[in-house]
């Protein structure tokens, strides 16, 4: 995805930009429910090198290959999570983006994602799912009691045609699409998990001691047609 141009909105632009466009407006929401801040620091090229192209094992070959650890100072500032942008086509076609916060496997802490853009109105929706896992929101998969509501947390599809209107933009978004892509909003459960959480960084890498276990979780949902 580095070398193409991404389309935004009626403009073509390069994956850092169409990145930290797609991070503001998932920090706008972010901000204005939680105090969230999300602040782009840096932006440095990735090529994953660990095939095939699983989710999970894209993270770690992202943290891996940029030395991350969460709180590191880059640029002169603090960084808490990182974000991998990634045009390749995955081996593991369920997920469009993957969170993990204490890699079990490793044993590590992450507060990494890896993202695989979708479409434009689309892309700050799964930015803001993936940092909400980051500050453990979970998915709510069918017969979760939040499946239903109008949560960006939320498995479910929807199930007509509906039309959203998205950064000055009327946009026609067909059934079956994840509610995840057309709703910044959260369920009562998620808004208090990322409430209690809202502070962790800064203060997690210290306090926290790293759970039992941990399944990375996946997000995002099915996907929609990737950007051309
Ligand atoms: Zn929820
Ligand atoms: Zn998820």
């Amino acid at each position: 995805m580095r070398s193409q141009l991404w389309p935004y909105f009626g403009q073509l632009l390069t994956w850092d930009k169409y990145a930290a466009e797609q991070i503001k407006t998932a920090g706008y929401y972010l901000d204005q429910k939680f105090d969230i801040t999300l602040n782009p620091v840096a932006f440095v090229n990735w090529t994953p090198t660990e095939t095939p192209y699983i989710s999970y094992l894209m993270v770690v070959d992202l943290y891996r290959q940029l030395n991350w650890q969460p709180g590191m100072t880059v640029n002169g500032v603090k960084c808490d999570i990182l974000i991998g942008w990634t045009g390749k086509a995955d081996a593991d076609r369920t997920y469009a983006g993957f969170s993990v916060t204490y890699d079990s496997l490793y044993k590590k802490w992450a507060y990494a994602a890896v993202l695989k853009p979708q479409r434009d109105w689309a892309d700050d929706n799964l930015v803001q799912h993936e940092v909400s896992h980051l500050y453990d929101a979970l998915d709510h998969y069918s017969g979760d009691p939040n499946f239903n509501a109008d949560c960006i947390m939320t498995n479910r599809k929807i199930n007509g045609t509906v039309t959203i209107y998205d950064r000055g933009t009327y946009i026609t978004v067909q059934a079956g699409t994840d509610v995840t892509y057309i709703t910044n909003n959260y369920c009562n459960t998620c808004t208090q998990t990322i409430t209690s959480n809202k502070s962790r960084f800064g203060t997690w890498f210290y306090s926290f001691p790293p759970p039992d276990y941990n399944v990375p979780c996946g997000g995002g949902g099915g996907l929609v047609p990737r950007p051309k």
